[in-house]
């Protein structure tokens, strides 16, 4: 990989990216439209490379506001280390500027699987939910969902550099083993993580054994400060080539008919949620919110000490992220 590859990326972030906009429809017109082979009636962009039954994900809107001018500047520090924002009040858009980059890059590579670019994940997962209701759109497959005859999904639009996520809104989505076997293949540290909140391929849990997210190298996604890490980004693109073909081969372990809820801070089982949780709690323009459903337990350990009143919602949110990026033996990330 090299550094001129990321002009791309540079060029997806330049387009603010609410569901619907002028903006998001430049930046798919752009990019995505050249290389795909299909768009189904919701919108979602399929590519298809090869027979390996896995799904790669990414989704094209983010969390910038409807009144959004259609284009923004982005940064980068002298050594191309880092994407970041100006000062106003817009993200970034890494989330998922970059999971859309990174399959760009890995289709130029024709790495095996079905890639799927959806629509309005920000809204709450609304393109893969689509998908999910409309196995009609199936051909040739035995199964009563096409999606069914995939064993992976995996998205990326994870934060952080080191997550394999296994949970998403406490509700298990990928086994521990499997998340092991892909930490191990791309050899850069992941770990499994059991701290996801929500993303497109939560909504396959009932239908594809292992759904993940991987940790894709932005920080502070849905505010101002946003930034994208390009060297962790370029490492993990170079890798995701080299053995991309190696994990669509990867065994499948989770069953997808069996439900598995985390019980964890305490709290009592919490296996009463269904597996809408994560999308019914999910406030993509509420930056508190997100922070608690990003940092739990560092939320938590806030409360028992009592520190975190009087403070308004944005002031507190900034706190929780500074104080999850100095804590040293958090639990999550
Ligand atoms: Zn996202």
């Amino acid at each position: 990989m090299n550094k001129k590859q990321l002009k791309s990326l540079y060029d997806i972030c330049s387009y603010t990216r609410h569901k619907g906009s002028d903006g998001e429809r430049a930046m798919i017109d752009k990019h995505i439209k050249p290389v795909i082979d299909y768009v189904d009636d919701y919108g979602n962009l399929y590519k298809r490379i090869g027979t390996a039954p896995i799904i790669w994900s990414s989704h094209t809107d983010s969390v910038h506001k409807e009144a959004d001018p259609v284009e923004q500047t982005c940064y980068i520090d002298d050594g191309e280390t880092r994407l970041f924002k100006g000062e106003d009040k817009m993200c970034l858009g890494a989330d998922c500027g970059t999971g859309v980059w990174i399959m760009l890059q890995m289709i130029k590579a024709q790495v095996p699987g079905l890639y799927i670019f959806h629509r309005a994940e920000e809204s709450g997962g609304l393109g893969s939910q689509w998908i999910v209701e409309h196995p009609e759109a199936s051909t040739g497959t035995d199964q009563d969902h096409w999606l069914q005859d995939y064993k992976h999904c995996i998205a990326f639009d994870r934060f952080g550099n080191n997550s394999i996520i296994t949970h998403q809104g406490s509700r298990r989505t990928a086994s521990d083993k499997f998340a092991k076997a892909l930490g191990d293949l791309l050899d850069m540290g992941h770990q499994p993580d059991d701290g996801g909140t929500f993303t497109d391929s939560a909504n396959y849990v009932d239908l594809i054994p292992e759904c993940t997210n991987l940790s894709v190298g932005y920080m502070h996604q849905h505010t101002n400060r946003e930034y994208q890490d390009l060297t962790y980004l370029l490492q993990l693109t170079e890798r995701l080539i080299d053995v991309g073909a190696e994990i669509g081969k990867l065994a499948a372990h989770r069953d997808p008919s069996k439900e598995e809820f985390l019980d964890y801070w305490g709290w009592g089982n919490v296996s009463g949620l269904t597996s809408t949780y994560a999308v019914d709690y999910r406030y993509g323009d509420n930056d508190l919110h997100d922070a608690i459903q990003s940092y739990p337990e560092t939320v938590a350990d806030m409360l028992r000490s009592g520190e975190a009143f009087c403070m308004d919602d944005t002031e507190l949110a900034r706190l929780i992220e500074d104080r999850w990026l100095t804590e040293d033996n958090r639990k999550y990330g």
